[in-house]
């Protein structure tokens, strides 16, 4: 089965460590996206992959046949790249054709029964004859993906094939990158920087940094539960609310002093105590996300501060607030503000099911 294994590559790039270390696998059918900040090693990762860079450690294993040191062109790979990488001389109808036709071994008829059948899938049948330069941007990427269509590849690569274009055609092209994934059944990789695309379309996300994977799981686990710091202070719009507290025991159970940088006390979920008698430090960084902060009943609040700034999005409103020490975004529902303005002092409980702790120090998850 022609699964995808990345181990542990490594490239320098003059004196920057682009890829340090990076070791993931995709499985047959599998949409498995690389989403990381700019300059995290994405791109540098998939040009390893597609072999337009030689890595200076780790393999590239395609369908258990190590590629590492085999040139593009022998890694039967279908790829679609930002910049669409189309042949400007020849028509719609010749650039889909070019890699079948180069490579050989596939029947005239065949081809153009492939480019019909693909032109028509992204509506391309009219413009099978034009020339490129008179496409749109969005025609163009619908015929680089085309051409990928029409192969056979082992796996297929997509490297922010859609952030040139406008929103609505980048939500259908996903779906047609959607379709023909499935439609093929390999691994796919897609790197992109946009986190809504990531969660989206990917099966499997793994989130990059400073050229290594953070973490690696289904989008739900990612929001959910993030491994460490970075991954929660990247992941969400508005990302979870990381701050600084002291872990005290209070009658049996925890609870984390002052994370509003005033003197209160978050009560943790009872549920964490034996895992954190067992812990031994104070020092811990609560992450609270945006939508479990709720308004408060009355009684002591866990976070009190001032509202700095109402967003109103569809279907809920992000509340920005300053506390005694920190900047707090929360999440409410749609309604769930009220008459909210900036100004206003808001008292907040956290909902227990979204919270978390991480280490202070090694910054990874501890809850
Ligand atoms: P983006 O989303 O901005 O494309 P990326 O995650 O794809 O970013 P890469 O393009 O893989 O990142 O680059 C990784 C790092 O390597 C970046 O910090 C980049 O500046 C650096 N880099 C890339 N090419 C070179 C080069 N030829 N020489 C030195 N550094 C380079």
């Amino acid at each position: 089965m022609p699964t995808l294994e990345v181990r542990g590559l490594v490239k320098q790039l003059g004196d920057h460590r682009a890829v340090d270390g990076m070791s993931f696998t995709v499985e047959d059918g599998q949409f498995f996206v690389l989403l990381g900040p700019s300059g995290c090693g994405k791109t540098t990762t998939l040009r390893i992959v597609c072999g337009l860079e030689h890595p200076d450690a780790g393999e590239v294993v395609i369908g258990g046949r190590d590629v590492t040191s085999l040139p593009s062109r022998d890694r039967n790979l279908g790829m679609v790249f930002q910049e669409y990488g189309l042949y400007p001389s020849m028509d719609v109808f010749g650039n889909m054709a070019y890699g079948l036709q180069a490579r050989g071994g596939v029947a005239k008829d065949e081809i153009e029964r492939r480019i019909r059948a693909a032109a028509d899938r992204l509506d391309l049948g009219p413009l099978l004859s034009s020339p490129i330069t008179d496409l749109s941007g969005g025609e163009q990427q619908r015929v680089a993906l085309g051409r990928a269509m029409v192969k056979d590849a082992d796996a297929y690569l997509f490297d922010e094939p859609l952030s040139n274009l406008d929103p609505k055609l980048r939500y259908r092209l996903r779906r047609d990158i959607l379709a023909l994934h499935r439609d093929k059944g390999r691994p796919s990789v897609y790197v992109t920087h946009d986190q809504t695309e990531a969660f989206a379309m990917g099966d499997v996300v793994a989130v990059l940094a400073n050229g290594r994977v953070q973490q690696i799981g289904p989008p739900d686990e990612l929001a959910e539960r993030p491994a460490n710091v970075f991954v929660a202070g990247f992941v969400g719009s508005p990302p979870m609310n990381l701050l600084p507290a002291r872990l005290r025991p209070v009658n049996g159970a925890y609870v984390a002093h002052g994370p509003d940088g005033s003197d209160t006390a978050l009560p943790l979920p009872p549920a964490w105590s034996d895992t954190l008698s067992r812990y031994g430090k104070e020092q811990v960084t609560v992450g609270i996300r945006p939508d479990a902060l709720v308004p408060a009943a009355d009684g002591d609040a866990a976070i009190s501060g001032e509202v700095t700034d109402v967003e109103p999005l569809i279907g809920e409103t992000v509340v920005r607030l300053r506390t005694a020490g920190r900047m707090m975004a929360a999440i409410f529902r749609a309604g769930e503000e009220g008459s909210l303005a900036p100004g206003d002092s808001v008292r907040l409980d956290v909902a227990p099911e979204g919270l978390r702790l991480f280490d202070h120090d090694s910054e990874q998850a501890l809850m």
